[in-house]
């Protein structure tokens, strides 16, 4: 399987933009016209320059408004279609998109156009070149790949045959299955795009809403089975026009790309087993069984200070590390480490975030297959030296420069080997777990990480929420294993005038905001912290007469919740209640909350109020950049 993305999908310049395709692992490219013109290369240069970068050109696109022109404008368009044939033998390429036309003059007719393509698949035969042709969603006469189709078919030219696009089909709600009865030998070229399901006009959202397949919501795989399932085993090429893409980084979205495409044939060769993929066989999404643990870098009077956070919180200096400046600290199934090693990987992400969270130890069924799945779809291995005693435990760098770690049953042992742990957890404040781990990124960068998530685990997103901030809005879209043994929020700031914003920008990118550790009874929690010395999030009054108004909450319940600053919220299937610290190390904070009766969320209707209160005690403290 060849797989291929068009120029217009990336950001940069001509160079840039192969450099970072060919750098994601593609083999080759659509040359969208407009980028070629602007290169100051001639033709045979550009060529030259793209198979110097080991791609190929199995498509240069797009030749408009073609078919069905009155006689004169018809002779025009056989001159222009002839210069494009030249130009492409220059570049080194023999197939042409031609997409349906818009032209104000076009006249409609199966047969017209038919016809057209017939005396054109001629012309390029003598040039040995292909012509594809393309139902745009918009077109004047041809909107439909079925009615693209027919043309071709009655065209009846070894040289003319249809390009699929799913944007096209999805965009316009017609069955892809109609694609199966389409002899796989005609189709010359498919092109992929997704997109969020917004309501507005076709041509605006598939010019600026496209993105990769997986980060939107049509059904991608159902089309890409269908095209498999016909035969088509030519190049599978991305074409996505996103506003985004255009201002991000090249080799992020390129990398973007790759990934969604392997994993998209991977689950369609999963689908479709009586089918070939021509894709070497990888292990499928992993299944996560929850975490095991997440490790602070850290340092000096903050790593005191977070010390004494995780005692107040009920946690127990558990381990010392055999050789490292790293302390396990343990409550229930929740492990945090403190890695205060200068040499370390830790050490470099402190001297880049300050008190960051630079791992997070992830158990799944298998250490190893996860690693050889994520390193298919373009991440990179993580490897450290190991020292003596230490556990070689599989790894890889995830997002925003953070690690993870994958543990099986293979490495139980580690614990006690490395940091000579023994004994059971103690029980503290009847902390449990980690429910959830909230990442922060800017607003540009949430449909990588929800792809990087998506593509190596079985998680499933949630749809997108909007978190009013005093000072902006901050998207914030949940992902979760399916039995919710892992859960990670994502929160996209666009404003650094927004507590997740300010964050971002005070920690130089940091990917963790905060830690959610779930309990077994929140008010037993809160009673226990009472001893200890724990200082919550003070909520306000105002906050407690709104969920007395809201909800028809126990006087007792209400006034315990008010004395110990536990948040509170309901979905259909039940309750949850939460409880926040005060924020430390520049912005961070933990969370600790019950879910009652499968409650799926996250509390984000409690957030305004939550954030509002942390800028309270931040801006308190005279931090008015916040
Ligand atoms: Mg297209
Ligand atoms: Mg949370």
């Amino acid at each position: 399987m060849k797989t291929s993305i068009a120029t217009v999908s990336i950001s940069g310049n001509f160079n840039e933009k192969l450099e970072a395709i060919a750098a994601a692992g593609f083999d080759g490219i659509e040359i969208f016209e407009q980028d070629f013109i602007a290169d100051a290369g001639s033709p045979r240069d550009v060529g030259r320059r793209i198979r110097d970068m080991g791609l190929e050109i199995p498509l240069f696109q797009p030749f408009r408004d073609f078919e069905g022109l009155p006689k004169a404008l018809r002779a025009k368009a056989f001159d222009r279609a002839e210069r494009k044939f030249d130009l492409m033998g220059e570049l080194g390429t023999d197939l042409v998109l031609f997409c349906s036309s818009v032209h104000p003059e076009a006249l409609g007719g199966i047969d017209r156009a038919a016809e057209d393509f017939h005396a054109l698949g001629e012309r390029a035969a003598a040039r040995g070149i292909r012509v594809g042709y393309e139902a745009l969603a918009w077109g004047r006469h041809v909107n439909d790949h079925r009615d693209a189709w027919e043309i071709v078919r009655r065209a009846d030219h070894a040289n003319i045959g249809l390009i699929l696009d799913s944007f096209h089909t999805l965009g316009r709600k017609i069955d892809p299955n109609s694609i199966r009865s389409i002899p796989g030998d005609k189709i010359f070229f498919v092109q992929l795009a997704d997109a969020p399901m917004i309501e507005m006009d076709l041509l605006y959202w598939s010019r600026h809403f496209r993105n990769m397949p997986g980060e939107g919501d049509l059904a991608v795989s159902e089309f890409m089975r269908a095209v498999i399932a016909a035969g088509y085993r030519g190049p599978i090429s991305l074409e996505i026009f996103n506003d985004q893409f255009r201002a991000g980084l090249p080799r992020t979205i390129a990398k973007d790309g790759y990934r969604s495409l392997i994993g998209l044939m991977d689950e369609v060769r999963r689908a479709e087993p009586e089918v070939s993929v021509d894709l070497a066989p990888m292990p499928g999404r992993m299944e996560i069984r929850g975490t095991e643990f997440v490790e602070f870098a850290t340092r000096g009077a903050e790593a005191d200070a977070l010390k004494n956070l995780l005692g107040t919180l009920g946690f127990s200096k558990t381990g010392q590390h055999v050789t490292k400046a790293a302390s396990l600290w343990q409550q229930g199934d929740a492990r945090v480490v403190l890695n205060e090693e200068p040499g370390d990987f830790a050490g470099t992400a402190f001297n880049v975030h300050g008190t960051s969270v630079c791992d997070i130890g992830i158990r799944v069924r298998s250490a190893h297959e996860t690693v050889e799945r994520a390193i298919r779809t373009g991440s990179a291995p993580f490897v450290q030296p190991i020292g003596p005693g230490q556990m070689e435990i599989p790894a890889i760098w995830g997002l925003g420069g953070s690690i993870l770690h994958f543990f099986d049953d293979a490495h139980h042992g580690v614990w006690a080997q490395e940091f000579g742990q023994s004994g059971p957890a103690p029980d503290g404040a009847g902390l449990s777990h980690v429910d959830h781990v909230a990442q922060t990124m800017t607003y540009d960068e949430m449909l990588s990480w929800s792809l990087f998530y998506c593509t190596l685990f079985e998680m499933d997103k949630a749809a997108m929420v909007d978190v009013i901030d005093p000072d902006g809005l901050v998207r914030s879209r949940a992902i979760a294993a399916p039995d919710g043994a892992f859960r990670i929020t994502l929160n996209g700031a666009e404003t650094h005038r927004t507590l997740a914003g300010s964050f971002l920008a005070e920690s130089f990118g940091a990917p963790v905001q905060h830690v959610a550790f779930g309990c077994r009874d929140i008010f037993e929690t809160a009673k226990r912290l009472a001893a200890t010395g724990f200082s919550a999030l003070p909520m306000p009054e105002n906050y407690y007469a709104d969920l007395a108004a809201r909800f028809d909450l126990a006087e007792e319940q209400l006034a315990l919740m008010q004395a110990h600053n536990i948040l509170y919220d309901r979905d259909a299937a039940g309750e949850f209640f939460q409880i926040y610290s005060r924020p430390f190390a520049g912005g961070m904070f933990f969370e600790l909350i019950e879910r009652r009766a499968g409650y799926g969320g996250y509390g984000a209707p409690n957030a305004p109020f939550r954030i509002a209160a942390q800028k309270r005690l931040i801006r308190g403290k005279g931090m008015p950049k916040l």
